[in-house]
């Protein structure tokens, strides 16, 4: 059950509704109130109650975004209202998704919430492509990025370049061809394993698995837009690896 006057932030998952955790259908179910943003699914709110008001602020769809600022007035405003609110992020909502402004919103505001995490985009758009995010014999660990910042919080490349760690970039899509550059200028070879998961877990999902040099080209050869996850490193050769198990199979079954 969600409490009147609590703000609950719902990660909704990849994309797949069955990628739903049973709590977020849980207190979906127990909410008056439901702020959806865009990279949400809508299947996946068949798991609130009849009556229950949708506000939808995403980006997407045509319309303009919802400023952050007025999203959070808005959850303020309902749950002083008394009103059980869901605020529903595509993913996890603590993971690139602003959920951390919104929790300080709310506190500074006296409004309790809770969370409720959700799998990100970064762990299973490459687990969807067959790509495992760490292997022992493939890289010391695995680095979550934007390629989406603003000016002065940009992100050091060249020093992620030297981690050796395996790269998971959201937001990625367009300024790829500026983080391959950086990266190469890092030291990542030409011919280093890279790919890109579009629609991850949807049926329109997409892969293309390639090299960090050839990743800015096939990318565009292939018409991928967002949402999209890159994944630089070794562990990416595992969807080349995977596209031809796959293929194989379709060809003895054909
Ligand atoms: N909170 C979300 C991330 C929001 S940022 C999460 O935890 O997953 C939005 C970015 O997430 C997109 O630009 C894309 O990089 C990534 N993303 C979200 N859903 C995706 C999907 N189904 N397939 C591929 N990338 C996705």
């Amino acid at each position: 059950m969600a409490n009147p006057g609590t703000v609950w932030l719902v990660g909704a998952g990849p994309g797949d509704p069955e990628l739903l955790t049973l709590k977020a259908v849980r207190v979906m179910n127990g909410a008056d109130v439901a702020l959806v943003d865009d990279l949400v699914n809508p299947a996946v709110l068949a798991h609130l109650k009849p009556g229950a008001r949708v506000i939808h602020v995403g980006k997407r769809g045509g319309c303009k975004s919802t400023p952050q600022a007025f999203i959070e007035k808005l959850l303020v405003a309902e749950a002083q209202a008394g009103h059980a609110v869901v605020r529903l992020k595509g993913g996890d909502p603590f993971v690139f998704g602003r959920g951390g402004e919104e929790t300080a919103a709310l506190d500074a505001a006296g409004i309790p919430w809770q969370i409720v995490s959700g799998i990100t985009a970064g762990i299973a758009a490459p687990a969807a492509a067959g790509i495992p995010v760490t292997h022992r014999e493939a890289g010391r660990g695995v680095a979550f990025v934007t390629g989406h910042t603003k000016e002065d919080a940009a992100v050091d490349w060249q020093a992620l370049a030297r981690s050796g760690l395996t790269l998971v970039i959201y937001m990625g899509i367009a300024r790829c061809e500026d983080i391959v550059a950086a990266l190469r200028a890092g030291g990542l070879r030409a011919d280093l394993p890279a790919a890109v998961i579009q629609h991850a877990t949807l049926p329109q999902q997409r892969v293309v698995a390639t090299t960090l040099a050839r990743l800015p080209a096939d990318i565009r050869a292939h018409g991928i837009g967002s949402p999209a996850i890159l994944v630089i490193g070794e562990v990416a050769n595992a969807a080349r690896l995977a596209a031809q198990t796959l293929h194989k199979h379709q060809e003895a079954a054909a």
